[in-house]
């Protein structure tokens, strides 16, 4: 599979105030055609800097794609550059200074000379329309190897890459398709992960594996090239099966799945429906249900009670326990959950109550540990948990607890 090394030029990159962007969306064209992006950087608007850029980009990959600096000031140094790099000149295109002298006649206004340098293209190369400004882009091809030249500006790049370069790079992909599976997975480490699934690695050379860690879970990316999606899939299938033999349980889902869906399809499902009884998280299990859209063919609703009068009042939970066993306690949140499950009529209850700190907590039960009470047709349990992180980590990290013992629950 050909390589493409993108070069984003601009030293308002390398601020804090500035986000490159357009190599991420440039990386997802060049994927989708069958490119892959083997390294990016970003230049700031110097130009030994970026000539020696190019000239290492060029040695290492087939394709380089440039951003940025084709303005017509003295930073915008990208033509110079390149061409330097190349070791060709840079000729001026008498078609471009008239396009040029013609927009700003059309904007009504004096074309500056220093626009001139817009209209320099690198020799033997060719020069690409852009109808969104100024700056014309450039496409430069030798022996196999192509350096492309685009404008900064978001709105100009973009429509200059999909008329004008998308076409031409598509001889150059061969017949190559990228084909991406993602497995989402729960309850793992990283490292823990990791050992699992390292023995995998040579068995499957030519699929490549990245593991992502988000502050809730895992994501499995499996990616493989084949001259049609088909012979991508063969690589992937048997790799993806391999992956879900290991981790078992722990992959709950795939692709953009989230485990509230993924909960939300299997009580659809079961013809069954769920309600919660939250304290510590305050109706966030809820929040994540209804994120789903037609939850509300499976999901009741929620008792907020974060008080233990609104537990006794709303859920039952017996003042007598509240007392001798404290709101955050296996029997509390056993006795939530059922009261939850009994007032509403739904088949199964989630319940959530623990310390989220920074405050409270016990010397047995510290910040950070929640029970989690679970009621359903023929079984009331719970569950101890514990978390580090802060308040809001906590409390997140134990919604998804919740969920995901749910969804174990719910596979037996
Ligand atoms: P330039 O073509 O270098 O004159 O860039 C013009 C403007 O385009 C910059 O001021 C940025 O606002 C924007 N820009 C340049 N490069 C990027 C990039 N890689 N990602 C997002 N915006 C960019
Ligand atoms: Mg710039």
């Amino acid at each position: 599979m050909p390589s493409v090394e993108i070069i984003a030029v601009g030293s308002e990159l390398l601020t804090p105030e500035r986000v490159d962007t357009n190599s991420l969306w440039l990386t997802a064209q060049l994927n989708e055609l069958g490119f892959e992006v083997t390294a990016k950087s970003i230049i700031g608007d110097h130009r030994d800097r970026l000539t020696q850029a190019y000239r290492q980009a060029l040695a290492s990959a087939d394709i380089v794609i440039s951003t940025g600096g084709l303005g017509p000031t003295e930073d915008d140094v990208t033509r110079d550059c390149a061409a330097e790099a190349l070791g060709v000149r840079l000729e001026h295109w008498e078609s471009l200074w008239e396009d040029l002298k013609a927009k700003f006649a059309r904007m009504g206004r004096p074309i500056p000379e220093n626009n001139r340098r817009q209209a320099l293209v690198l020799q033997g190369g060719e020069s690409l329309a852009n109808p969104n400004g100024t700056a014309p882009g450039q496409w430069f091809a030798r022996e196999g190897r192509a350096l492309i030249l685009l404008p900064g500006p978001p709105r100009e790049l973009k429509p200059m890459f999909s008329h004008h370069v998308m076409e031409r790079l598509r001889p150059l992909a061969g017949s190559n398709v990228l084909v991406r599976r993602t497995l989402k997975v729960y309850g793992l480490g990283e490292s823990a992960m990791d050992e699992l699934l390292a023995p995998l690695y040579p068995q499957h050379p030519e699929v490549t594996v990245t593991t992502l860690f988000t502050p809730l879970d895992l994501e499995v990316h499996l990616l493989a090239s084949g001259t049609t999606s088909e012979l991508g899939l063969q690589k992937v299938t048997p790799f993806e099966q391999a992956v879900r033999e290991v981790l078992g349980v722990y992959v709950y889902g795939e692709s953009l799945q989230s485990l509230a869906e993924v909960v939300g399809q299997q009580l659809l499902a079961a013809g069954k429906t769920l309600v919660t009884a939250e304290s510590i998280t305050g109706g966030l299990v809820a929040q994540r249900v209804t994120e789903v859209a037609g939850s509300s063919r499976y999901f009741l609703g929620s008792f907020v009670t974060y008080s233990e009068e609104m537990k006794h009042r709303l859920l039952g939970v017996p003042e007598g326990m509240l007392a001798q066993y404290s709101a955050v306690s296996a029997p509390v949140a056993e006795a939530m959950a059922a009261g939850a499950r009994d007032r509403s009529g739904a088949d199964y209850a989630l319940a959530l109550t623990g310390y989220a700190g920074p405050d409270g907590g016990t010397e047995e039960d510290p910040v950070g540990t929640v029970y989690l009470g679970l009621a359903g047709p023929d079984v009331v349990k719970s569950k101890r948990v514990k978390f580090p992180g802060d308040r809001e980590l906590v409390r997140s990290r134990c919604a998804q607890a919740a969920l995901d013992w749910l969804r174990r629950s719910l596979l037996t």
